[in-house]
């Protein structure tokens, strides 16, 4: 319920970086434009936020494609190429997997390798990085701890981003419960947890449920730290969300003008790159997914 707060607050604080690839675009036409005028009546509008919504609780102007490129994005160049993960704690068989269909779609969507860089036991984490929530019982460990000791110091030269996943519940710091997820945006890393996302152990439909929670938190986050913020135009994985009930609801492809985004920064085929996370999605059975894929590339073809 936390997340998305921490990281626009991290959002605010962190300064930009020099001149990148992106500034050399701006004003020009850029050969994705097509994503965004093609998909564009595929897209849901996004309705009104109802009172404990994410947009009811936060005055969010949205980014156009022109704003995204001002902001001078990280994006995806011959420095950056690999996306690495640190793996902490303990995964049961069925995490394991979706774990592993996490990697799988994070390289998808964005176009690069994804590595397990390090795995971390629980135990290596130091006592004052770790607590049993008070009140809740629930065994947690510090995001703080694991963005600034635990990847900070080892994040890989050649890493677009570097994200921490683990089994055990977060807290962020005094007065917090706990948090989802926690990202440092400008330094590349984050941190996330499956621990609420479901027991994928269950049946076939919590195991779907849980992968789907996951896959939509790793694209979502990962949007962020490729300087995407969120989005206010349409229904679309970029989309605020408040609490669990909130980001069900989301899709988990992007709407037309994320996607832009996201196949400019990493200078994708759109036909193929849309055709692939179709052929993922109608895999693992997210159907609706795969057909909207199906829908958009059928559009771009015309
Ligand atoms: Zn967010
Ligand atoms: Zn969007």
């Amino acid at each position: 319920m936390f997340v998305r707060l921490l990281i626009a607050v991290v959002w605010i604080v962190v300064a930009p970086i020099g001149l990148g690839a992106a500034e050399k675009e701006i004003g020009t036409k850029d050969r994705f434009e097509v994503v965004e005028t093609k998909l564009t009546p595929i897209a849901t509008a996004l309705g009104k936020p109802g009172p404990g919504d994410w947009l009811a609780n936060h005055r969010e102007p949205g980014q156009t494609f022109a704003q995204y490129l001002r902001a001078n994005p990280v994006v995806k160049s011959d420095r950056l190429t690999t996306m690495y993960l640190c793996l902490i704690g303990d995964f049961t068989r069925d995490q394991e997997r979706v774990l592993k269909l996490t990697m799988e779609y994070l390289g998808l969507v964005y176009a690069v390798p994804v590595k397990v860089h390090r795995r971390l036991s629980l135990d290596k984490i130091p006592d004052e990085a770790r607590r049993t929530h008070p009140t809740l019982g629930d065994k947690q460990i510090l995001t703080t701890h694991v963005l600034d000791q635990v990847l900070a110091p080892e994040r890989p030269e050649d890493a677009l981003a570097y994200l921490a996943f683990t089994s055990s519940d977060l807290w962020p710091g005094e007065n917090w419960n706990f948090v989802f997820g926690q990202a440092k945006l400008r330094q590349r890393l984050g941190v996330w947890s499956i621990y609420r996302n479901g027991d994928p152990s269950k049946d076939e439909d919590a195991f779907r449920l849980c992968l789907r929670r996951t896959l939509a938190t790793a694209a979502h986050e990962t949007g962020h730290i490729l300087t995407i913020k969120h989005c206010t135009a349409f229904q679309c994985g970029m989309n605020g969300s408040n609490n669990l009930t909130e980001s069900d609801r989301q899709p988990l492809h992007f709407c037309p003008v994320c996607l832009r985004k996201v196949c400019w920064n990493l200078r994708v085929e759109p036909v193929e790159y849309l055709t692939s996370l179709e052929k993922f999605c109608r895999r693992e059975k997210l159907t609706d997914e795969a057909d909207w894929y199906r829908g958009a590339v059928e559009l771009l073809q015309k």
